[in-house]
């Protein structure tokens, strides 16, 4: 039960952040939340995965 809890928790926080924008790479096809995303000092986002920053 409490297993279930948290992923409910987990899949409701992460439909949240979706909802807002979602990051998604054209180079490794990775996607992650936006709050997850580093950003480099042009203001792009960078993917964790492979490191490539997209342009738009
Ligand atoms: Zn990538």
């Amino acid at each position: 039960m409490e297993l279930i809890t948290t992923f409910l928790k987990f899949f409701v926080s992460c439909m949240s952040f979706e909802w807002v924008s979602v990051y998604d790479c054209a180079h490794c096809g990775a996607s992650d939340c936006t709050t997850n995303v580093e950003y480099n000092r042009f203001g792009y986002p960078v993917c964790r995965r492979c490191g490539t920053a997209r342009r738009n």
